[in-house]
């Protein structure tokens, strides 16, 4: 049995970044960019008004002194206007500033009489004007290899006028859940069986990492039906296979993994849940053998699956994000594993949720953080602890 960093560390190793593609912008949520952005026009590019008003010369304004209306200026089209002392362009939010303005007064703060306009206020030099580059200089480094690419992003993107970008490459996953006990939805459930639910959570959680879902197989525990599931499969990227990697008689994943040529890395790991875990590759398909207890199943998605993927597709922040949290009870890791505790945080507290063990699928959908406890940690209330999140 190896520790959850040895394996980790050889799971990364064995992952390989994906060759990079340009997409269109919108393609590009929530993947990894290829390479460094820089802009390519400054933010904003024309000094512009921030408001709907009066462009002026601010040192020319005082509350009770009268201008006189010498322009407009719409937003979109440049008409090159010039203001003087004394004078006012009308002007409309993102319009272009007039030659000689230095300060837009809003329109609710003057009174318009015909060709003139009487200031209800003082008027400061630069207000509501909007500098060209002052919110982002040309050349600036816009977007780093590796970052993930958000709504925003695609947003500062789009204003530099791309609409295509270079991404990390795709992975084709494919899922295979083994057990002579798992029924699919829809069917009668007889005695002794159960709804198959770890396909979905697996698939949902690729999902998530943007991964491609080429296929799903449900087979049984036999050498055969296992057999050819896994050849459908290891044309991909990436297979998790999930159940039959434990000791039992009918945990016959690694021997069917053996027979079509794989190596195995990795078989079992010191982490609680996910102790059957298995790593192997076939050819250039890296697979993971998960245990079938949906919490073990999760945990291990997480904390191998996921970094595997992200950085196959060209992510550099391969952890889940880590929140410091209040502890609201006392808590103790008696194991021989580290431990991940499911639980609930709320308001930067973290409380423990349902039964700490492998197949409690209650507990693990009403949690959205993990807390690691190492070896005979001990944690008292009040303790404040980083808590793994996924959501
Ligand atoms: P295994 O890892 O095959 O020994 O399975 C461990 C436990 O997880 C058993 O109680 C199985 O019934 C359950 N299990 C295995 N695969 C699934 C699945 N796809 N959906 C729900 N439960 C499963
Ligand atoms: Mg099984």
């Amino acid at each position: 049995m190896i520790s959850e960093e040895e394996a980790r560390t050889k799971i990364l190793e064995q992952a390989h970044v994906r060759p990079s593609r340009l997409v269109p912008l919108l393609q590009a949520l929530d993947c990894f960019a290829a390479r460094d952005y820089f802009a390519r026009l400054p933010l904003p590019n024309f000094d512009n008004s921030a408001m709907d008003g009066y462009a002026v010369v601010a040192n020319s304004c005082a509350r009770g002194k009268r201008l006189r209306v010498v322009g407009e200026q719409p937003a979109g089209l440049d008409r090159q206007l010039r203001v003087c002392d004394g004078e006012a362009v009308r002007i409309f939010t993102g319009a272009p500033l007039p030659t000689g303005a230095d300060a837009v007064v809003m329109q609710e703060d003057v009174t318009r009489e015909g060709e003139e306009i009487l200031l209800n206020v003082d008027v400061d030099l630069g207000e509501f004007v909007r500098r060209r580059g002052c919110d982002l200089g040309e050349g600036q480094k816009i977007l780093v290899a590796g970052e993930r690419i958000r709504a925003a992003t695609l947003a500062l993107l789009a204003s530099q006028g791309f609409g295509e970008i270079t991404v990390g490459g795709e992975v084709k996953a494919s899922i295979i859940s083994t057990g002579d006990e798992l029924v699919k939805f829809g069917e009668q459930l007889k005695p002794g069986q159960i709804y198959e639910s770890n396909s979905i959570l697996l698939r949902a959680l690729l999902q998530k990492c943007r991964a491609i879902v080429e296929s799903v197989q449900s087979c049984r525990d036999d050498d055969d039906s296992l057999g050819q599931a896994l050849r459908l499969d290891i044309k991909n990227d990436v297979l998790i296979i999930n159940g039959g990697v434990s000791v039992g008689e009918h945990d016959l994943v690694q021997a069917a993994l053996r027979a079509l040529g794989a190596e195995i890395d990795i078989w079992r790991v010191a982490i609680k849940p996910g102790k059957p875990f298995l790593f192997g590759r076939i050819g250039e398909c890296a697979v993971f053998g998960l245990p079938g207890n949906p919490v073990s199943a999760f945990v291990t998605f997480l904390q191998f699956v996921r970094p595997a993927i992200s950085k196959m597709m060209g992510a550099t922040d391969l952890d889940l994000p880590k929140v410091p949290a209040k502890l609201l009870v006392d808590l103790r890791n008696d194991g021989e594993r580290p431990h991940y505790i499911r639980g609930k945080l709320e308001d930067g507290s973290f409380t423990p949720v349902g039964r700490q063990e492998s197949h409690a699928l209650f507990g693990l959908s009403q949690s959205n953080a993990l807390l690691s406890l190492a070896i005979g940690e001990s944690q008292k209330r009040g303790a404040i602890v980083d808590v793994l999140t996924w959501d």
